[in-house]
């Protein structure tokens, strides 16, 4: 309830400047409060007033000329009118009650049916009716932005969960690859073992019994013969050493553990090198010819990674081929790179065997009886591509094979 000594402001809204007279003596009976009475007569004044929400209650005919007080509150109220609005009919209009309600009046009176006492009532019960309501609406209002809060704290944790469900799903996968990547060693052991059986033992039986031979060879006549068997234990003991180092070149690159520590190479120097060595193990009256064209520039490179690279070409070319086939070993320096090619007269590379040259222990349908672990190849690829480099072939069964390295120059 207001406390009395509070001037009440009420705004009369009506064409009639008796009625606003009439009105205004009628607030003037009344003894328990001060109400002063304002008066506009125009609706489209009135509209302008209504919604400012200056005055405590608005008293608001329903006949303005052309205009009906019934849109008048709707309107006001449509604009943000948060005060009570008290609809006033003539005689003639009682019907119109509901319509005030349902415009949203807070109350409505007859004119010329109420007294003071009336009047002052229904402006005490709206003002106290519309502070109620205006109550309920900021409580609603709240209610909402509560209910609207919690819907997006509720989105975020909807959206986190989802998170951390795409984060097990990842962690899931990343598991799944290293069982599969176990799994893959596994396979690999396995292989190893199978291969390493049985490709030691021939090399193996060759050491024992060039070992024994030896051992019978007293004969200063027998030199040829002594060397004959000790470069046969030779052999053995270097297709030994490769299928080793194969096993364990790839464990590394599989791993990701090859270091590649490149420096500035002489690879005329290192080809030398290689040529010589390899052609210790070369087969009888076999040779290798080596040949560079170009400038010798330096080339940025991982020494050991080129130089497996060129063994492992180099070996196959030696195993791949017979006696008196000799093998071309050419280095062509470039502006932009090092080729380098190796070419043997050997058995080929059968057509059929070509697509899956580069899978692990793959081997060519006529290797007959010649030792490898068909790992070798897949090992040049991976110290190939360390080195930003590629590699290619061309091969025909029974003439022989070229491979061919490239690597680019860096500056
Ligand atoms: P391997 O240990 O069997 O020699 P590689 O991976 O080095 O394994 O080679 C895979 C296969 O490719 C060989 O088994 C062989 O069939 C074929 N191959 C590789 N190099 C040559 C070559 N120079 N001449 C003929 N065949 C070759």
């Amino acid at each position: 309830m207001e406390t009395s000594h509070h001037v009440l402001n009420i705004l009369l809204v009506d064409d009639d400047e008796e009625d606003f007279i009439l009105t205004r003596d009628i607030l003037s009976d009344i003894p328990q409060r001060k109400m002063k009475l304002h008066w506009i007569a125009n609706y489209q004044d009135a509209l302008e007033e209504i919604p400012r929400n200056a005055y405590d209650v608005y008293l608001i005919d329903y006949r303005l000329g052309a205009e009906s007080g019934l849109n008048l509150i709707k309107e006001s109220l449509r604009e943000g009118c948060t005060k009570p609005l008290i609809l006033l009919t003539g005689q003639g209009d009682l019907e119109i009650d509901q319509q005030a309600m349902k415009a949203g009046a807070a109350d409505y009176m007859v004119k010329g049916n109420f007294n003071p006492f009336h009047l002052e009532r229904s402006i005490r019960y709206s003002i106290e009716h519309t502070k109620n309501l205006n109550q309920i609406r900021s409580l609603n209002a709240d209610l909402e932005k509560r209910v609207e809060q919690r819907t997006q704290d509720l989105a975020q944790a909807l959206t986190k969960l989802e998170q951390t469900n795409q984060d097990l799903k990842r962690a899931e996968a990343e598991i799944l690859k290293a069982l599969d990547k176990e799994r893959e060693l596994n396979v690999m052991k396995t292989k190893f073992v199978t291969i390493a059986s049985h490709e030691f033992r021939t090399p193996l039986s060759t050491i024992l019994s060039s070992a024994s031979l030896i051992a019978r060879y007293n004969n200063p006549d027998d030199t040829d013969k002594r060397h004959k068997h000790i470069d046969r234990i030779k052999s053995a003991v270097h297709n030994l050493t490769s299928i080793l180092n194969d096993f364990l070149s790839i464990g590394q690159l599989e791993e990701g553990k090859t270091a590649y520590n490149p420096v500035w190479l002489d690879v005329v120097h290192l080809s030398e090198e290689i040529t010589e060595e390899m052609s210790t193990v070369t087969k009888e009256t076999q040779h290798i010819l080596y040949r560079h064209t170009g400038p010798k520039k330096e080339l940025l490179v991982d020494k050991q990674v080129l130089k497996n690279i060129l063994i492992n070409l180099l070996s196959n070319a030696i195993k791949y081929s017979g006696p008196g086939q000799d093998i071309a070993f050419t280095t062509v320096c470039t502006e932009k790179e090092y080729i380098f090619s190796i070419t043997d007269k050997g058995i080929g590379i059968p057509d059929v065997d070509k697509p899956h040259l580069f899978s692990q222990f793959y081997r060519a349908h006529n290797v007959t009886n010649i030792q490898g672990t068909g790992l070798g190849l897949i090992i040049v690829k991976k110290y190939v591509e360390l080195a930003q480099g590629t590699i290619e072939y061309t091969s025909q069964e029974h003439k022989g094979s070229t491979f061919t390295v490239k690597i680019p120059m860096t500056t």
